[in-house]
C-alpha cells in the first residue's frame, strides 16, 4: 500500500462510490431480531442456537454477495470476494455476532455488516480490487458464556492455543468444542492465513465522540491492562467499644487506597484510567469493623511506560497505606493484556478517508477489547470508530444513528479500497 487516499489516476467511479446506508441499518435491524429481547437489544450469546441463526443468516448475505466462505477450527466465519490477484494477501474486515446477555444491536454486528455492505457496494459498482477482500465474524468475542474473551481472534493470532479454547467450558459444562459440533460451526483446522491489512469498524462504546461532536474516531491504540486483586488484612471489632485510634479498620485504607486508583490515573491525562469496580467487606456487618477487605483494581494506560509507572505508583501507596495504618496489605496481578498501537499507515488511512469524505474526526484510543486488538499483533491493523449514544454499550439500550453508521462505513470502504487496491 503506498497512498492512503486515492490517487488522482485512481478510478473516479470507485472515489464517487458511497455505501448505501439504508440497506447497512436494515440488515442491522434483521440481524438484531434473532434473540431481541422486549427492551430492544439482544441476547445471543457466542455458540448457541441463536449465534447458529446469525452465522446462518451472515452466511447467507455473503454467498449472495458472491462470497466463498470457509470456517476454521474455532468457528471463525471468514467470507471472501475474489480479486484480480489471489495470490496476495487479502484485506479483511469484520467484528463478532455474539452479545453479552443484556447486549444491543450495535456492538460488534455493525463491524461485520458495515464489511458486508462494503461488497455490496462494490458489487454494484461492478468493481474489483486487486487483492481479495474478506468479511471476518470472530467467534466468542464477548467472553460471556465462555472464557477467555476474543477466542476466536485470540486463537488466530496465536494468542493462546486451539486447544485450550477448545477446552473452555459454560456453567452448564458444555465445551466449546462440543458446542461448535451442536450448531455445525466446527471448522477445518489449519494454521492462520496471512491477512494484508485488516479494519474493524465499531461503535464507541464510550462518550468521547459524542461529548467532542466529531462522527469518526481516528483510532490510534487499544489501552494496555493491568488487573489486579489488592488484600487488606485489619481486624473485626465491635463498632461501639472500640475507640477509634485503636482500631485496624480494613476498609478505612481500602479506602485510601481507591482515592489513590483514582489519582494514579487522573495524573495520566487524558487516557491513563483506574478502576476499582469490585469490593468484598468481611463480614460486611454494620456494627462490627471490617476485618479484611479484597477489592480490584484495573489500570489502562495507552503505552507500557505509563501502566509501568502505574504499577509502580499502586504498589507503592499499598506499601504507604500499610506502613502508615500497621495493616498487612497484599497485591496481586492477575491479568496482563499489552498496550496495542495500530498500524500508522492504516491509522492514517482512516484518517484522510475520513477528511476527504468531509466527516467530522478526532484521534482516540480504545478502551476496551476488540478483535482487531489481537488481530494487530499478526496483521496491520486500524479501526473506525463511530458514536453511540450516551456512550452507552453493553445494555439493552445501546443506540447509534444511521448517519454515522454509514460514515464509518463510507470510512471503512475506502481504506479497504486503499490498501486493496482497485483492479483496471
Ligand atoms: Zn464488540
Amino acid at each position: 500500500m503506498d497512498t492512503n487516499t486515492f490517487a488522482p489516476e485512481a478510478s473516479q467511479d470507485a472515489k464517487a462510490l458511497r455505501v448505501n446506508g439504508a440497506r447497512l441499518w436494515q440488515s442491522l435491524m434483521d440481524l438484531a431480531q434473532i434473540g431481541g429481547t422486549a427492551k430492544g437489544g439482544v441476547c445471543r450469546l457466542a455458540l448457541t442456537d441463536l449465534d447458529r441463526q446469525g452465522r446462518d443468516l451472515f452466511s447467507q448475505w455473503a454467498r449472495e454477495a458472491g462470497c466463498t466462505l470457509r470456517v476454521d477450527a474455532i468457528g471463525n466465519i471468514f467470507a471472501r470476494r475474489a480479486g484480480e490477484d489471489d495470490s496476495l494477501p487479502p484485506v479483511m474486515t469484520g467484528s463478532h455476532i455474539d452479545t453479552q446477555p443484556t447486549g444491543g444491536k450495535f456492538d460488534g454486528n455493525y463491524g461485520v455488516l458495515a464489511g458486508i455492505e462494503v461488497l455490496r457496494t462494490l458489487n454494484d459498482a461492478g468493481i474489483r480490487t486487486r487483492a481479495p477482500l474478506e468479511v471476518a465474524v470472530w467467534t466468542n468475542e464477548e467472553g460471556s458464556r465462555f472464557v477467555p474473551v476474543m477466542m476466536g481472534s485470540g486463537v488466530f493470532v496465536g494468542a493462546f492455543t486451539l486447544e485450550h479454547a477448545l477446552k473452555a467450558e459454560d456453567h452448564e459444562g458444555t465445551s466449546v468444542r462440543d458446542a461448535l459440533r451442536q450448531i455445525g460451526y466446527a471448522g477445518e483446522a489449519g494454521a492462520a492465513h496471512p491477512v494484508g491489512a485488516y479494519f474493524e469498524a465499531h461503535i464507541e462504546q464510550g462518550p468521547v465522540l459524542e461529548n467532542n461532536r466529531k462522527v469518526i474516531g481516528v483510532v490510534q491504540a487499544a489501552l494496555g491492562q493491568r488487573w489486579y486483586d489488592v488484600t487488606v488484612q485489619g481486624m473485626e471489632a465491635h463498632a461501639g467499644p472500640t475507640p477509634m485510634e485503636l482500631r485496624k479498620d480494613a476498609l478505612l485504607a481500602a479506602s485510601e487506597l481507591v482515592r489513590e486508583v483514582n489519582r494514579i490515573a487522573l495524573e495520566r491525562k487524558p487516557h491513563a484510567r483506574g478502576t476499582v469496580g469490585s469490593m468484598e467487606v468481611f463480614p460486611n456487618s454494620r456494627n462490627v469493623i471490617p476485618g479484611s477487605v479484597k477489592f480490584s483494581v484495573d489500570l489502562r494506560a495507552p503505552d507500557d511506560e505509563q501502566l509501568g509507572g502505574m504499577d509502580a505508583a499502586i504498589r507503592a501507596a499499598c506499601a504507604r497505606v500499610a506502613q502508615a495504618s500497621g495493616l498487612k496489605i497484599g497485591i496481586e496481578q492477575v491479568v496482563y493484556f499489552p498496550p496495542q498501537p495500530f498500524t500508522p499507515a492504516l491509522v492514517e488511512a482512516v484518517r484522510a478517508n475520513a477528511a476527504d469524505l468531509g466527516y467530522s474526526a478526532m484521534d482516540c484510543v480504545s478502551g476496551a477489547g476488540h478483535d482487531a486488538v489481537y488481530v494487530a499483533r499478526v496483521a496491520p491493523a486500524a479501526m473506525i470508530f463511530v458514536p453511540c449514544a450516551d456512550g452507552i454499550s453493553h445494555n439493552e439500550i445501546e443506540d447509534a444513528e444511521p448517519g454515522h453508521l454509514e460514515a464509518g462505513c463510507n470510512v471503512l470502504l475506502r481504506a479497504m479500497l486503499a490498501s486493496a487496491g482497485v483492479a483496471a
